[in-house]
């Protein structure tokens, strides 16, 4: 597909796209889900993402930060509740220097796990480390490729950077995820068919693609436009396509502007669900966007919940760790 046709299909109602995924994924990736435990482990963040509910400048967010041998004791819960990757989420947090990081990390291989990073923009020497001490993963969204409409959402931080770090961590051997946000103010299906393509040509490992929720304590509050939903489905549903051995999440901001968005993103091309394995008090002052799902939940009852939905619709859950290949 190239740019044209990617735009046709981003614009039109056509529901055999979703078919079509969905077939793509079963054959290269057969019917196993990977689950991955999310870890929200810190909610302090020194940057000012335009869209994000944890931007430094929010002075109404009730801050908090985990202390390393409590991240790694939530890390042995996921084990034990059956996870065999776990992520580790946070805000960028310069709490967490090379000695935290590589102390948690190495601890965390112990337990026979899969680790995921998704911890914002390192230096290559700290991406090193952080490869060195034994993480296999790292999620960075580029969020958007129009280069003005980044520039706009990122104050004092650079597209150039944002790439540099992408490449960085596919050098370094990370299995390396990046995705985009779908539904900022003025991004334009271009410019969202040009996201697909730049996954393409970093030949990413895993594409997390959300839909953008308003949060009201940022500059971009407002109202939820649900048409997101269906944007961020077709191009998660190209995504597969044009990468059929990818891995790909059923994002939670799809489950929470659609109370089946997990579901339906499992059926469009979807293998991955991420859920929440954090302990309960901290989950709410996790809001990066607002309507966040499962905040009330326990890790146990996540855990049966989506296991439930994923054997309704004919799929079973895997055992195994999950990577590309
Ligand atoms: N600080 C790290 C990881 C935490 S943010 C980082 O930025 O990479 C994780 C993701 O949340 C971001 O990549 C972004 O795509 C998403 N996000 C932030 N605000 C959002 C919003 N308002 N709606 C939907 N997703 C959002
Ligand atoms: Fe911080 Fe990530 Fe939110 Fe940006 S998206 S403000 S880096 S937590």
């Amino acid at each position: 597909m190239n740019k044209s046709e990617i735009i046709d299909i981003l614009k039109s109602n056509d529901e055999a796209l979703f078919k079509k995924a969905d077939e793509i994924r079963a054959e290269y990736k057969g019917d196993e889900v990977h689950l991955r435990g999310l870890i929200e482990f810190s909610n302090i963040c020194k940057r000012n993402c335009f869209y994000c509910g944890l931007r430094g400048e929010n002075s109404n967010v009730k801050r908090y930060r985990l202390l390393p041998d409590e991240i790694i004791k939530i890390a042995k819960n996921g084990a034990d509740l059956g996870y065999k990757t776990v992520v580790l989420q946070s805000g960028e947090d310069d709490f967490y220097d090379v000695q935290k990081m590589t102390y948690i990390i190495s601890e965390i291989k112990k337990l026979n796990l899969a680790l995921t990073l998704s911890i914002g923009e390192k230096t290559y020497n700290e991406y090193k480390a952080y490869k060195e001490a034994g993480a296999d993963r790292f999620l960075l969204r580029i969020e958007t490729t129009d280069k003005n409409l980044y520039k706009k959402m990122h104050p004092k931080t650079s597209f150039e950077n944002r790439v540099k770090c992408l490449y960085n961590l596919k050098e370094l051997g990370y299995e390396t995820g990046t995705g985009s946000l779908v539904g900022l103010p003025n991004q334009t299906i271009e410019s969202l068919a040009d996201d697909i393509l730049f996954y393409k040509k970093l030949d990413a490992d895993m594409i997390g693609i959300g839909p953008f929720i308003p949060h009201p304590d940022t500059p971009l509050s407002g109202e939820i436009n649900k048409e997101n939903f269906n944007l961020a489905l077709r191009m998660m549903a190209i995504t597969r396509i044009i990468m059929p051995d990818i891995n790909i999440p059923a994002t939670t901001a799809m489950e929470t502007i659609n109370k089946d968005g997990r579901k339906i993103a499992l059926q469009s091309g979807a293998n991955v669900v991420m859920p929440n394995i954090t302990t309960q008090e901290y989950r709410e002052k996790y809001e990066i966007y607002p309507g966040k799902i499962c905040v009330n939940e326990s890790p146990d009852i996540c855990r049966k919940c989506i296991e439930n939905k994923i054997k309704s619709i004919g799929r079973v859950v895997s055992s195994g760790f999950g990577f590309r290949k």
